[in-house]
């Protein structure tokens, strides 16, 4: 694909013209695949939603297609509790393209969600700070790139 700007036959654009490469960098617009287009479509309805098992009830990541306790092919979608804990986290403090320029530093890392699937996010320090165990509830915000992501803030647990 070239600069992002077009998509293959199929598949949804959501760059929305935004340029996916910065230079030879490429940055980053998260696209759905056939197996988290569920997800993605939730996203731009402020949910988050998971996969669960129909034959065993586990929980799992957008990405997963199979049940690994019982084998199951039947995942379906269903919305998430929205909390966790900060797993991990790193701060960026070097702006990977000039979109990102204003917004360092910022910070990443895993959510280890109720469900118990974990998910990479951007972290937002809300009442409290970001640090490794702290309560966090998903929110829905354009970022950078213009795309709209789940991201989580830190410190309100309900
Ligand atoms: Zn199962």
């Amino acid at each position: 694909m070239s600069a992002g700007t077009t998509a293959a036959a199929g598949v949804t654009d959501w760059s929305h013209g935004v340029p996916l490469r910065a230079g030879d960098w490429f940055i980053g617009l998260y696209q759905p695949s056939p197996e988290t287009a569920g997800f993605w479509q939730a996203v731009q309805r402020h949910e988050l939603v998971l996969k669960w098992c129909a034959g065993c009830g586990k929980c799992f990541h957008p990405k997963r297609i199979v049940c690994t306790d019982c084998g199951s092919p039947d995942l379906t979608w269903r919305q998430a509790s929205g909390r966790g804990t900060v797993y991990s986290f790193s701060e960026v403090h070097r702006a990977p393209s000039p979109d990102f320029a204003g917004s360092v530093p910022y910070t990443v890392g895993l959510v280890a969600l109720e469900e118990g699937v974990h998910l990479f996010t951007r972290f937002i320090a809300g009442p409290g700070p970001i640090a490794i165990g702290a309560p966090a509830r998903v929110d829905f915000r354009v970022l950078e790139t213009g795309q709209l992501l789940p991201v989580f803030l830190v410190g309100t647990a309900a």
